[in-house]
């Protein structure tokens, strides 16, 4: 490692959804100088919506990505050091911890703000692709509202899919639930609501295969018993098609130091955004995997910030 390229400074923030752009502006607020990477995807997944009519302060609803601009700005206002760049890799050994960026600059942090996000796992079929945005959906809490008294589906058959379908049976007409094996892996509460709700249809044993609408989503294609001698096409009618086989947290750098749980999301201490390491801080959808919400992300960043202000003057820094 060419220690000529190293930088030194307090505090490091990666990842610009809203949980490192909250932390970025109280981080500079407190007068830590955060320097911020963007990452990939500058913004984080809101960029990829269109309306978001949950986040508090918006009456009127907002696009993600004006959303995202704003909060950017916000943190821009108070001096954060906003770079474009990727952590590649970390060294959370001691600190000041080490992290490298795009291969090749290593910045050396006394606090680090992980917030990298999780991203959520898609079929694989080219029409989730083409109506992204249009009846597609990874977030049932995010566009449920939007399918009031309509007829969805969720692809799934966990805990996860099981709670976004009861989620949905209260907002939707119908909802159908796209299982591939011929049971449910879910708990047997979660069975027993989905069995108990009149309005969720079970479909074991489907397969999703494509997607059809002329200027949105209007049903699908499905295969029941794929591969087997009695296979069989199926089409359902539908509004809105929602993937609930789970996310991947985006953690993978840090996994060697840090605890994450089987999945990958980083353990913190409850209620805290303290991992294991002490200086070390986890906000937003990387350490979480039950709300994965944008105000929750924004408000793990404001604690991760407020810790790394109290731990920097504790050890002096
Ligand atoms: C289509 C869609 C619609 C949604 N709608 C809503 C909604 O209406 N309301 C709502 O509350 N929530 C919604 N959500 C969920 C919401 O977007 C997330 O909960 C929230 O964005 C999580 O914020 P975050 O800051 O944890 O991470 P993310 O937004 O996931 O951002 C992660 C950031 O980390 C960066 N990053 C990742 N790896 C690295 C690395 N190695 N180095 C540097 N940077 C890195 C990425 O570039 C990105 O900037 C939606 C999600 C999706 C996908």
């Amino acid at each position: 490692m060419d220690n000529s390229t190293n930088e030194k400074v307090r505090c490091l923030i990666i990842g610009s959804g809203p949980a490192g752009y909250t932390a970025a502006i109280y981080a500079s607020r407190a007068n830590l100088n955060p320097v911020l990477y963007e990452g990939i995807q500058p913004g984080g997944q809101l960029t990829t919506t269109t309306e978001v009519e949950n986040f508090p302060g918006y009456p009127n609803g907002i696009t993600g990505p004006e959303l995202m601009e704003d909060l950017k700005k916000q943190a821009v206002r108070f001096g954060a050091d906003i770079r474009m760049g990727i952590a590649t890799a970390s060294d959370l050994s001691s600190a000041p911890y080490k992290i490298t960026i795009d291969g090749e600059k290593v910045i050396e942090s006394e606090a680090v703000i992980i917030s990298t996000g999780a991203t959520a796992k898609y079929l694989g079929i080219p029409d989730e692709q083409k109506y992204a945005g249009m009846g597609v959906s990874a977030c049932a809490t995010c566009d449920g509202f939007f399918y009031r008294k309509k007829i969805v589906a969720v692809v799934g058959g966990g805990d996860t899919a099981c709670e976004e379908a009861i989620y949905l049976s209260g907002l939707a007409k119908q909802v159908y639930l796209i299982v591939r094996k011929p049971y449910l892996r879910a708990s047997k509460v979660m069975q027993e609501r989905v069995f108990n709700t009149p309005n969720i249809i079970v479909l074991f044993e489907h397969n999703t295969i494509g997607l059809f609408g002329e200027s949105g989503v209007e049903g699908a294609h499905l295969i029941k018993k794929m591969g087997q001698p009695d296979e069989e096409k199926v089409d359902i009618a539908i509004d809105g098609f929602f993937l609930a086989i789970g996310h991947k947290p985006n953690s993978d750098i840090f996994k060697e130091w840090l605890e994450t749980d089987e999945i990958g999301y980083i353990k913190t201490i409850p209620g805290t955004p303290r991992t294991t390491v002490p200086g070390v801080f986890a906000a937003g959808d990387v350490a979480d995997p039950i709300y994965r919400q944008a105000i929750t992300a924004a408000g793990s960043g404001c604690k991760a910030a407020i810790e790394a202000e109290r731990y920097l003057s504790e050890i002096g820094k």
